[in-house]
């Protein structure tokens, strides 16, 4: 029999970099070496300290259900976080731990939004934005913001894609796919936007710790208490600590919201896993010096991936301050016979060619409203991204 679907799933498509990381890693299944390039996820292992802390949780009986929110200690060492590392005061009151970044971002949207509400989302954007809020029988209005302004959403194009339904607009600096990181005075005056027609504002600062150069990461909670009053952030422990697996992530908000989340999660899904949390715990309070040597590394790596990509011809980005991704524009080379005689239209048929031919994967720009354009992750290490580069480079430009 053939189910009948809900109209909320009917339109909905797999998350694109899972689907794209599920497509390399088939074909390195079948026995062929893949460079594979999709997820955005560090290579590392989890630090030691915080899987020992994983493993005496176990040993202290911490199996059990816990508050569905999650439990006060990590709440505790979130606030205490925020407070060490940029001087913002929350109260446990306003944290909800869930089952990882994303699903807190889908917490916030399912409870500020509904058929006929809109949200607004500069592109590119990381591929579940759009998705989460079109679930909820919401419009997602996207704005365009382009490599000239270094894909900075200004005041005026948020002002003006602002209407009666507007309910939410979604902020992510660093961002995914872009790296692009706004600098402060232009999340300050989008903050001062919001807050003259009261918009609520999902800051997504899930990358806050990976920042390079002259970036300055900034969370939007921090222009008054006025701004506060409006902005959900979002993060977790997944990038800055290597702990993807573990599925911690939270929101901040105001108490009253986060009551909403809590119940909505309590429903859905109770707690995030008891042991996560303990091992979130110790990655949160514990030495953040493997925070630091991780973030040299992306250093180093980021150099690395800069340096080979000026040498390749035609081929544009905008230098990533943050997160661990390259977005470049391949456009020039649609409708041009590449390796193996391959052309290709656009950033999908681009990355299918690429996997078949060079078998390196990357995620489409499609994936993430921006057409032309192909994201490259460099969390992984120097070797591998340096015979991957190779063979990008020898695809696009065959002797
Ligand atoms: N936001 C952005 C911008 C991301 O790139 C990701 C990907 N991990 C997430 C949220 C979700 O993070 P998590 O793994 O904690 O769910
Ligand atoms: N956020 C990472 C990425 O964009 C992990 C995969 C996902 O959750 O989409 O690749």
């Amino acid at each position: 029999m053939s189910f009948r679907l809900s109209s909320a799933v009917k339109t909905l498509q797999p998350s694109a970099t899972i689907a794209a990381a599920a497509k390399a890693k088939a074909l390195k299944a079948s026995g062929v070496k893949v460079y594979d390039f999709t997820l955005g996820e560090p290579d590392f292992n989890t630090p030691a300290h915080i899987r020992a802390a994983a493993t005496a949780a176990m040993d202290a009986g911490h199996t059990h259900y816990t508050a569905s929110g999650g439990i006060p200690e990590l709440k505790q060492a979130i606030c205490q976080a925020y407070e060490r590392d940029y001087g913002l005061k929350f109260q446990p009151s306003q944290i909800v731990v869930s089952n990882g970044a994303k699903h807190a971002i889908h917490n916030v949207i399912a409870s500020l939004c509904g058929p006929g509400d809109e949200v607004i989302i500069p592109t590119p954007y990381w591929v579940s934005y759009s998705a989460l809020v079109e679930l909820t029988g919401a419009k997602a209005v996207l704005i365009e913001t382009t490599p000239d302004s270094g894909y900075v959403l200004s005041p005026e194009q948020f002002e003006k894609a602002i209407t009666p339904n507007t309910r939410l607009l979604m902020l992510n600096s660093p961002s995914n796919p872009t790296g692009a990181v706004y600098p402060v005075a232009a999340l300050e005056a989008l903050a001062r936007v919001a807050v003259k027609h009261q918009i609520p504002v999902l800051s997504d600062e899930i990358y806050e710790k990976l920042i390079y150069g002259n970036s300055e990461f900034r969370s939007f909670a921090s222009f008054g208490e006025d701004v506060q009053k409006l902005t959900i952030i979002v993060s977790g422990v997944s990038k800055a600590y290597a702990m993807t697996g573990w599925r911690i992530g939270w929101s901040i908000a105001p108490v009253e919201l986060t009551k909403v989340i809590d119940n909505l999660q309590s429903q859905q899904t109770s707690n995030p896993c008891s042991i996560s949390q303990y091992a979130a715990i110790a990655g949160l309070t514990g030495p953040q010096d493997s925070v630091t040597a991780m973030h040299a590394e992306f250093i180093k790596r980021r150099e690395y991936v800069l340096d080979r990509f000026r040498k390749i011809p035609n081929v544009k980005f905008v230098e990533p301050g943050g997160a661990f991704y390259i977005f470049f524009d391949v456009s020039h080379y649609f409708g041009k016979t590449l390796q193996g005689g391959k052309v290709v239209h656009n950033a999908t048929d681009f990355c299918t060619a690429l996997l078949e031919t060079a078998h390196v994967a990357l995620v489409t720009g499609d994936a993430f409203g921006a057409p032309g354009f192909v994201r490259l992750s460099f969390a992984t290490n120097i070797e591998t991204l340096g015979q991957g580069i190779d063979r990008i480079a020898g695809f696009l430009n065959p002797k």
